[in-house]
């Protein structure tokens, strides 16, 4: 190899790697390509190519590092609903002995309404429909608001609604006058719209009297108004109709309203196992013949 370097600087040169190597820092100088560039070329030892046909051996690989959970899109992510309770009309409490009036009556709670003029309600109403039927009933049950029919008559469900409902008593084996029959509003609303929120807030606690005077076995809510009414609460009445509820000492059964049968027949099966399930509790029996 020629020389590429004076003879002195090479004398120096050789010096300084004397000195490394005395330091223990030899090789250091040494090309990587080449060395492994050698490595790869090296002819296989008899053990190597013993083993050449065996699987090759792997080394074990570290495994993956899991991904980081994204903390702060985990804490901004909004949580996962969990399912909704069946809804409970506020438990029976100390409260609520509290909240009874001491000595009330169905007569005294209409004295007080008298010619109600609490809501908007009563501006296009010709009669308040109170509430008709037994004072003593195991049974009542809670419509929406009165009909043009009630609102001519001053009773509740006399209408084509109300016909049908009639008929689910009578199916039942009872008569209207052995159950007590009253609405959430007791004004009709206009073109017999749901009542408005205010409506409700004003009107309901003439109607939560009468429940507290008649202290009925069983109440059935006749659709949804009645029923998110009792429960306080917002949930759809197909999530919790059919089932039993708690309302104060009463037990609660929500179903359809019979206006809605009217434009559903086809639920009116659903309904009558609901009124079965209630006639169950009353110790009930069915009138003869296929109900309406
Ligand atoms: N619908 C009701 O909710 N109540 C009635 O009294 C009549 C029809």
């Amino acid at each position: 190899m020629p020389a590429l370097l004076p003879e002195n600087l090479q004398k120096k040169v050789a010096d300084r790697l004397a000195f490394y190597q005395d330091l223990g820092i030899a090789l250091f100088y040494r090309d990587r390509h080449t060395e492994s560039a050698f490595q790869e070329q090296q002819i296989p030892s008899t053990e190597n190519a013993i083993h050449s046909t065996q699987i090759p051996h792997e080394e074990p690989t570290l495994p993956k590092p899991l991904r980081k959970p994204d903390l702060q899109r985990l804490a901004s992510a909004p949580p996962k609903p969990a399912p909704l309770p069946l809804p409970a009309a506020p438990a029976p409490s100390l409260f609520d002995a509290a909240d009874k009036i001491a000595g009330d009556t169905l007569l005294r709670i209409r004295q007080d309404l008298g010619e109600c003029t609490r809501c908007k309600l009563h501006k296009h109403r010709h009669s308040i429909v109170f509430g008709d039927g037994n004072p003593k009933a195991q049974l009542v049950f809670v419509g929406e608001g009165p009909g043009a029919d009630e609102d001519a008559q001053g009773l509740p469900f006399v209408g084509r609604a109300g016909k049908l409902l009639t008929q689910m008593i009578e199916a039942m084996g009872l008569q209207r006058k052995d159950v007590y029959i009253c609405n959430v509003v007791k004004c009709r609303p206009p073109e017999n719209r749901t009542p408005e929120e205010d409506e409700v807030t004003t009107c309901s606690p003439f109607l939560l009297r009468q429940l507290d005077v008649i202290a009925p076995k069983v109440i059935v809510c006749l659709g949804a108004v009645a029923a998110k009414t009792l429960l306080k609460t917002n949930r759809g009445i197909s999530h919790f109709r059919g089932e039993w509820l708690d309302y104060r000492s009463s037990k609660l059964m929500a179903t359809y309203h019979p206006a809605y049968l009217l434009r559903n027949p086809n639920a009116k099966p659903e309904v009558w196992k609901d009124l079965q399930k209630v006639m169950a509790v009353l110790g009930l029996q069915p009138k003869k013949g296929k109900p309406a």
